[in-house]
């Protein structure tokens, strides 16, 4: 695959296709492989944040879709009361998520998600001995208040996502995984190979083959029933479309997507959410303001003098000049070189080649394996 020139991603958009909000910074489980520095600690978001999100968010919603994901710490430890009050100010445009563990949903949380429309994102890593890293803050297993929750969901009709960490892809894992979802009942799945970030200094150094090999396995396993929106294969298979039709070019983003993470305490992050909670000598907290100083609208239009943002936007330059992925990846996430790299103007990282060199060359290898014989 040749480097080539794309012309998308070129500085930050004005406007976000989404907006991160954390009603708390608590959680309940103590996952092993959790990035999230003050999961410990109850500090909820004051409605006046959420108000003050909601004067910019409005009007973005009614212009078009505009989806506003509630994430935590576990965003259901808020309790449902202050959850409808940081709900309250945002108007009917307005597409609410969450991203949860289930451990805590029940028929009273699936009436509230049916009466705000709120759409359900739920965390698990497959079968019971694949969520050994997910544990209660006592140690204990989380599988079984997991699978509850999911059960209060499919008894409500429900929809939800799901979202599962691979931390040792290996053979037979792929396969093993898309047939546990597809019983499970979600829609959507979205795969993540564990990343090192945030208090998770966990090396994510693997082997290329196996997790190339992880990748086609899953494709394979999705195409003989593809029921279930398969996230980072769909990505993927329309790279690989749009590079065959000529039009790879038309698929990045014109501008990358500032997608403001809003923080309890209403300072905001931007490109980001894992940098949220973090500081560093260099680039103090990561913050490009505060909501309840200056609107949301404005931050975002001077994001890009953040220094770190500058050195990000040098960094995707970098990657656009040098990686042929470029035009599938994007350029990668602040995070990630941050966490691996110490810096943000670096170009590749861990999770770039695991989540995007490896899972491109996987659903390659895929093809190749499948295609037909020449006439
Ligand atoms: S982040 Fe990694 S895969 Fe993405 S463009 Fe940069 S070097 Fe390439």
């Amino acid at each position: 695959m040749a480097a080539r020139t794309h012309t998308g991603m070129r500085g930050i958009a004005a406007v976000p296709s989404y907006v991160v909000m954390q009603p708390t910074t608590l959680c309940n489980l103590d996952c092993v492989y959790c990035y999230l520095p003050m999961r410990a600690a109850d500090r909820r978001m004051p409605v006046a944040v959420a108000e003050a999100v909601a004067a910019s968010v409005n009007p973005w919603a009614a212009a078009g879709r505009f989806s506003v994901v509630w994430h935590g710490g576990e965003p259901l430890a808020a309790g449902r009361e202050h959850l409808a009050a940081l709900l309250a100010p945002f108007g009917p445009e307005v597409e609410h998520h969450v991203q949860t563990n289930a451990t805590l949903i029940d028929d009273a949380w699936c009436a509230f998600f049916a009466e705000h429309g709120v759409r359900v994102s739920v965390s698990v890593d497959g079968p019971r001995e694949r969520n050994a890293e997910r544990v209660t803050r006592g140690g204990r297993p989380a599988y079984d208040r997991i699978l509850a929750g999911v059960a209060a969901l499919r008894r409500h009709g429900v929809a939800f996502s799901a979202l599962a960490v691979v931390s040792r892809p290996g053979p037979g894992l792929a396969t093993e995984l898309y047939d546990y979802f597809l019983d499970l009942g979600c829609d959507v799945l979205g795969v993540n190979i564990e990343e090192t970030e945030g208090v998770n200094t966990r090396t994510n150094a693997r082997d290329a083959g196996a997790v190339t090999a992880f990748w086609a396995e899953l494709v394979a396993a999705w195409r003989r029933d593809p029921r279930i929106h398969l996230r980072e294969v769909e990505w993927s298979l329309r790279y690989a479309g749009a590079v065959l039709a000529g039009t790879a070019d038309e698929l990045l983003p014109r501008s990358l997507d500032p997608i403001p993470t809003v923080a309890h305490d209403g300072s905001v992050v931007v490109l980001s959410p894992e940098l949220a909670g973090f500081t560093d000598p260099r680039y103090g907290d990561f913050s490009s303001g505060n909501v309840l100083a200056t609107p949301l609208v404005e931050i975002l239009a001077a994001a890009g003098r953040t220094p770190w943002v500058g050195e990000f936007l040098a960094g995707v330059e970098a990657c656009r000049s040098s990686c042929p992925y470029f035009g599938f990846c994007g350029g990668g996430h602040a995070a990630n070189r941050y966490f691996e790299l110490g810096r943000f103007d670096g170009t590749e990282t861990e999770h770039c080649r695991n989540s995007k060199i490896r899972l491109l060359e996987g659903v390659l290898e895929h093809a190749r394996d499948h295609e037909s014989p020449a006439a």
